[in-house]
């Protein structure tokens, strides 16, 4: 009998990392900014940058830090309303709460995407446009990019999960004014901990830059495009020098270290990641009590989770497919049926006054999230399929159930 994938262990840092590892731990060479210039870190931020097709990226500590400095770089004022999709992970409000604005929740389909109508009703009054692609599945930015631009908001991309993914072959984070990354274990680039912000515009880099932690002159160690001298950003630097607040949330040369060589592996990780997922998916679907949402039809995703929806249960049935699952050797988490789960709104009871929203809270009480990563084989993928379609049926069809 098959054994059960490990879906929780990462995989190898790249063998090339263990040379500037050796070098940083024996010249004690830790702090961004004490090497001249091309230190790890700028390095990782102008490779990341040219990856990704961005003029400017800064990396940070993660990627909440990132998207609190998104909002205090585009200088929205205290108590500015962010509109964020109700699905997504509790420190995504936390940013924003942090930069003193104040959040205001989208309702989220079946689908996992941002309802766009109710998107468009909360955007009077609104200050500016967060979009967290959660579990990197991408709302329709078409739409949300044309209502924004048509009342001048600043839309800024949480593409935390969402590395490797485009939308209309362009790459997500690169859509709204800012994206920022997460290198979180459980993300594409895994260096523990971090983050990285990207952006086209010389001002929003520079203000981020300072606000990050590059005090005195440390900003003249950030480069333009390419690595090149930029008069528009020591522009930008020159006039926000000392004018605003440092909140030291740097990214060291060690992680950056260990996140380079792994740039070299993103296509592969986001290949075999929707190659397992889709296999996944197509299984699933051939279930009667499991489905899988379709994408969007202009995305190209780079998954290395699944979500997919319980179709005709009660909470109770619910509950017990999650076990059943587990027994199985699969776990899997409902988003919404799990106690004190971060992605559940209700659970951000930090926020104060929760708003009601239905279509959200249905959704999470069925949707389901296992892991996936891309590591996997077509057997473990197996292994995966026959635990969750045999957990569906061990509790409808009784009858049906494959042997455990
Ligand atoms: C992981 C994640 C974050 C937080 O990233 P950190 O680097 O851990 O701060 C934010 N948003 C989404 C969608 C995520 O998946």
């Amino acid at each position: 009998m098959t054994l059960a994938p490990n879906v929780y262990d990462a995989e190898p840092i790249p063998e090339a990392a263990r040379a500037e590892i050796e070098r940083l731990l024996t010249s004690g060479d830790l702090f961004r900014y004490t090497s001249a210039d091309d230190s790890p870190v700028a390095l990782l931020e102008r490779e990341f940058a040219d990856m990704i097709g961005a003029k400017y990226a800064l990396a940070v500590a993660s990627c909440s830090a990132a998207l609190f400095l998104s909002l205090k770089a585009l200088g929205l004022p205290r108590g500015a309303r962010v509109l964020i999709p109700a699905f997504t992970f509790a420190a995504v409000p936390s940013s924003i709460v942090h930069a003193d604005c104040v959040p205001v929740l989208v309702e989220v389909g079946d689908n996992y995407r941002i309802d766009i109508a109710d998107f468009e009703a909360k955007l009077d009054g609104a200050d500016a446009v967060m979009i967290s692609h959660m579990r990197g599945h991408t709302s329709d930015m078409d739409a949300i990019m044309a209502l924004a631009e048509e009342r001048g908001l600043p839309v800024i991309e949480d593409a935390a999960h969402s590395l490797g993914t485009e939308w209309h072959g362009k790459k997500i984070g690169t859509i709204g004014k800012i994206g920022c990354f997460s290198f979180q274990s459980y993300k594409l680039l895994n260096a523990g901990e971090g983050g990285i912000l990207i952006t086209d515009d010389p001002d929003i880099i520079a203000r981020a830059v300072i606000m990050s932690g590059a005090y005195e002159h440390n900003w003249k160690k950030h480069k333009g495009p390419h690595g090149e001298n930029s008069p528009a950003l020591q522009e930008a630097f020159a006039r926000w020098q000392n004018q605003l607040p440092l909140y030291n949330t740097r990214l060291g040369n060690m992680s950056a270290a260990m996140v380079r060589p792994q740039l070299a592996e993103v296509p592969r990780r986001v290949r075999d990641g929707r190659q397992n997922h889709d296999y996944v998916a197509g299984q699933l679907n051939a279930s009667p009590w499991l489905t899988v949402p379709k994408k969007l039809a202009p995305e190209d995703r780079a998954p290395d989770s699944i979500q997919f929806n319980l179709v005709g249960m009660t909470d109770a049935e619910a509950k017990a497919f999650q076990d059943a699952a587990a027994r199985r050797g699969v776990k899997v988490q409902i988003f919404g049926l799990s106690t004190d789960n971060a992605r559940a709104f209700w659970n951000w009871q930090f926020l104060g006054d929760l708003p009601e929203l239905p279509r959200t809270r249905a959704m999470l009480m069925r949707a389901c999230d296992a892991r996936l990563p891309a590591r996997l084989t077509r057997e473990d993928c197996d292994f995966v399929v026959e635990a969750l379609v045999g957990a569906a049926e061990d509790i409808k069809s009784p009858e049906l159930a494959y042997g455990t």
